[in-house]
């Protein structure tokens, strides 16, 4: 039977799948290009349709891998990309968009990121993401990197519109926000991304996820991936170069992980008991 995935609902009322495709280190060399379009092609055709890129990633060539990958089932998707904090002036952000979309061969990203914070007040990036949705050429924004100050200092610049998302470092070796970002964004609405969930793959193999892995005939990827598929309002973001491991991935949205395995998992990665400060990749 085929698991349906779980669904977010955003800000402007799309519906979006909780469990989606990352794409950074895609598009550094060109052996590895056709098998990582392959991969997110297959997520696509498990219906794990948001794609998450940047202009930062292999310099655009993660972009032009992902325009391959989209090449004739756009509509299918829900494409996220990012600008830089360095681009993201008025002007900066509406160039770096169209050289994005230039590079994705589409004509709109359906969420456009502030990568993190950078010198360029926020009042002015926001001002050319409300440009560049007026224009048609973004469906919404948002941020990434951002805690919760950041967040609040956001909403005051931004008034009355509002980021449709925030995409943090989030999995069970980095669950800082649980302390705090996570609850104030569900009270907010404003979904999160957990990007490298699978803690850029160190989670792979560790003993208590193998060990809870074995009683569902799980991996450790799948449990890992389970563990943020729970979480109300927050879109895991997995990347894989490979098709087979991308079809593993998907098969996490087919686990109940019960209260005991929450125990366990709480032993082995203890949540916070204290504000941290986000941390970042
Ligand atoms: P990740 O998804 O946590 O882990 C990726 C690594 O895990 C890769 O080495 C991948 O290798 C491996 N992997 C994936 N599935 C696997 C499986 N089932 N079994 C074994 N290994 C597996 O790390 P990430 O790429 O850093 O994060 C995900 C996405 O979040 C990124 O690609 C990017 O789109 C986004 N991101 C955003 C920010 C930001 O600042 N906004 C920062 C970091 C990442 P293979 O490819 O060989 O399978």
């Amino acid at each position: 039977m085929k698991a349906e995935l779980p669904a977010v609902t955003l800000p402007g009322g799309r519906q979006v799948p909780a469990l989606g495709l990352g794409t950074w280190h895609m598009g550094e060399g060109d052996a590895s290009r056709a098998e990582e379009a392959a991969s997110l092609r297959a997520g696509l055709d498990l219906g794990m349709t948001v794609i998450d890129t940047a202009e930062m990633y292999a310099d655009g060539g993660a972009e032009e891998v992902v325009g391959d990958a989209i090449g004739g089932r756009r509509d299918e998707v829900f494409l996220v990309s990012k600008v830089l904090p360095y681009n993201a002036s008025r002007a900066g952000t509406v160039a770096a968009c169209e050289a994005s979309l230039k590079r994705l061969g589409t004509d709109r990203i359906d969420l456009y990121l502030l990568h993190w914070r950078g010198r360029h007040p926020l009042a002015e990036t926001v001002e050319a993401f409300e440009g560049l949705k007026a224009a048609g050429k973004i469906g919404a924004w948002g941020v990434s990197n951002f805690d919760e100050p950041d967040m609040r200092e956001l909403l005051g610049a931004a008034e009355p519109a509002r980021p449709a998302a925030n995409q943090i470092l989030y999995n069970l070796a980095r669950r800082g926000i649980e302390y705090d970002l996570l609850r104030w964004s569900q009270v907010q609405g404003i979904p999160l991304m957990a990007y490298s969930p699978l803690d850029e793959g160190r989670l792979i193999g560790h003993p208590a996820l193998e060990e809870i892995g074995r009683i569902h005939n799980a991996t450790s990827a799948q449990v890992a991936l389970a563990f943020l598929l729970m979480r109300a309002n927050v879109i895991a973001i997995p990347k894989s170069g490979s098709p087979d491991r991308v079809r593993e991935n998907f098969k996490a949205s087919e686990i109940r992980l019960t209260s005991e395995d929450l125990r366990l998992l709480d032993e082995a990665f203890p949540p916070p008991t204290r504000k941290r400060p986000l941390e970042m990749i």
